[in-house]
């Protein structure tokens, strides 16, 4: 139903198409007697993009669809309209593609030189507990003294003698019993010259300067090590 609604629409189009030529070819070749003077060119330029202004019942209207010359002009008008709206089209089109490529430039630029930015904000400190106590009941506050700057930190923890390889959870509290949390971070070990380190990023620029706990805790133990550390 739609579907030849749909033909017999763009038939009549077509059909309605070819009346029109016929008429401007007859217009053209000066078989029809336009009434009236010509109108003038800003009539005749509404005319051509089919302003609302202007009425049908016109008289204007039915000289120009019958004067030879107004024909003429409105045809050219028409089909400058055509190119203008065309070359608007092409500028617009243009335009949205530069917008495009700038953004996916900027998104590029973005994420290849972000990571880079922080890596040269960042700060390489190295905690080392080596010498830090690891059996339980010592007092490693009298042997440790850790001082880091607010900032974001490459942090380095060499980790005390006879500590098990593997994964460490690194966190900086507000006491040593876990409470109030800074920053923490999770890493494997790696030995260098015999000695278990792990390396983590955490972000201590937000945090007040002041007395804080460096804790380690080993994936496979329950108890966590603390460590005083000054935030400086
Ligand atoms: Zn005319």
């Amino acid at each position: 139903m739609r579907l030849s609604w749909r033909r017999s629409s763009d038939a009549e189009d077509r059909f309605e198409q070819w009346i029109a030529q016929q008429h401007q070819q007859r217009v053209l070749a000066g078989e029809t007697t336009p009434s009236g003077p010509c109108p003038d060119e800003k009539f005749l330029r509404d005319l051509a993009r089919r302003s609302p202004n202007i009425s049908l019942s016109d008289p204007r209207v039915d000289h120009a669809a019958t004067c030879p010359t107004c024909m003429s002009r409105l045809l050219a008008l028409r089909q400058e309209q055509r190119s203008r709206r065309r070359k608007v089209m092409v500028a617009a089109v243009a335009a949205s593609c530069a917008i495009l490529m700038a953004a996916v430039l900027v998104g590029i630029y973005t994420t290849r030189h972000t990571p880079k930015t922080e890596n040269a904000m960042a700060v390489s400190q190295t905690v080392n507990l080596w010498d830090a106590g690891t059996v339980r009941g010592e007092q490693p506050g009298q042997l440790q003294s850790v001082s880091l700057p607010a900032a974001h930190i490459n942090l380095t923890i060499v980790l005390p003698q006879h500590s098990s390889a593997g994964q460490y959870l690194v966190a900086i509290t507000r006491d040593q019993n876990g409470n109030g949390l800074i920053a923490e971070g999770f890493s494997s070990t790696s030995a260098t010259s015999g000695k278990e380190q792990i390396t983590i990023s955490i972000d201590l620029s937000k945090a007040q300067a002041g007395q804080y706990f460096l804790s380690t805790t080993h994936e496979q133990e329950q108890a966590a090590y603390y460590y005083p550390l000054q935030i400086r």
